[in-house]
């Protein structure tokens, strides 16, 4: 049997041959239609499952921070360190919603003008107690009542170097004898500093205050003084108040907080000056803001003479924790400006040390030379 092949024609042949081809087009588009739609389900699974993980981690975040009581700081109280102080009531937020409140301590409505408080200690704060006895006035705040007078052996000094190893945010009860349970009585995340930084040594303050300290105190105990440093270990970090009570506890006659000063925008501004406590709300005491500025007057006034340093006088300042939890009388030396060059140069050199020791001795014996302060007052 004669069996052929039956060759199609020419034209024919073209024919198949570009059906072929669109349907292998065809194919080609299939495949890549088949992949686009698997690309776009895969990247709507993947979206749709991050944005589920943005939002599980996002209340996890918002629960833990609702259970904590510690709520993100949107506007941070200006720190102003020209007056060595990190805190002032000028910056108190009167938001009731923001930070730590006493009232989950403390029912306000419990509070009775005439009640007891005290303090404890938690962490870095000095927070309050309340007594709920009816007979002791609000503004006994502590067991320690400081007694100044000559009816002791000696005169006791509490030494504080200004500043600490650590920078910590810190919510500030501004004074024991402002209610606790209201918010404007607090700084809110007020900033615990490790202070200026010398323009030429590149030394931090705390650093050159405690160095100053140690030299101080040695000096006041050679001529009789009993004298305590409020943190003698340089890495304990204290608040204002924790310092103050230092004075308190110690029956301190007289506190002394050293710092340096700094105004960067100028680093000719040079000197020393004195900070002292001013009558406010949070400070009544006439007496101790009379005994403080004395003290500051004469100190100032030797220390400047023994150093050739400028005396650029007396600042009082209101509304700082250190200051109205100090029952004694205190005063806040800036020995000189660490942001000008001469000044941190002389406050780091061991021989200027030694005339800055000299000069606060003199002023302390003058300030209790000049001073009368009955027995058991
Ligand atoms: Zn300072």
């Amino acid at each position: 049997m004669n069996t052929r092949t039956r060759i199609p024609p020419p034209a024919q042949r073209q024919q198949l041959l570009e059906q072929q081809k669109r349907r292998y087009k065809e194919k080609q588009r299939q495949i890549k239609r088949r992949k686009r739609n698997l690309l776009i389900k895969r990247i709507a699974v993947f979206g749709l499952l991050a944005i589920i993980a943005v939002l599980l981690v996002w209340m996890i975040m918002s629960f833990i921070d609702n259970n904590s009581g510690e709520k993100p700081s949107g506007n941070d109280p200006e720190i102003s360190h020209e007056n060595g102080l990190e805190e002032t009531g000028e910056t108190v937020s009167d938001d009731g919603h923001e930070g730590f409140s006493l009232s989950s301590l403390i029912d306000p409505s419990t509070l009775n003008p005439n009640d007891k408080i005290d303090l404890y200690y938690m962490e870095d704060q000095v927070l309050p107690k309340v007594y709920y006895t009816n007979n002791t006035p609000y503004t006994t705040f502590s067991e320690d009542n400081p007694i100044l007078g000559s009816n002791k052996d000696t005169r006791v000094i509490v030494i504080d170097a200004g500043h600490q190893t650590e920078t910590r945010k810190s919510d500030v009860w501004l004074s024991p004898y402002l209610d606790p349970a209201k918010d404007s009585s607090w700084v809110k995340n007020s900033l615990l500093t490790i202070g200026t930084e010398g323009s030429k040594t590149k030394r931090p303050e705390y650093e050159t205050t405690h160095e100053i300290a140690e030299k101080l105190k040695k000096a006041l105990e050679d001529l009789g003084y009993t004298v305590y440093l409020s943190h003698p270990d340089i890495e304990e970090q204290l608040s204002g108040s924790q310092r103050a009570m230092v004075a308190n506890k110690n029956n301190a006659d007289l506190m002394i907080s050293l710092h340096c000063n700094s105004y960067e925008e100028d680093p000719r501004q040079s000197g020393a000056m004195a900070l002292i406590p001013k009558i406010w709300e949070g400070y009544p005491s006439e007496r101790l803001a009379y005994l403080s500025k004395h003290a500051a007057t004469v100190i100032l006034e030797e220390y400047s003479q023994a150093t050739q340093l400028k005396n650029r006088g007396l600042d009082p300042i209101p509304k700082t924790s250190m200051f109205s939890f100090c029952k004694v009388p205190i005063i806040l030396l800036e020995m000189g400006f660490s942001s000008c060059p001469s000044d941190d140069n002389a406050m780091n050199d061991p021989e200027f040390q030694g005339k800055m020791v000299s000069g606060i001795v003199a002023g302390i014996n003058k300030y209790f030379s000049l001073i009368e302060i009955p027995n058991g007052q």
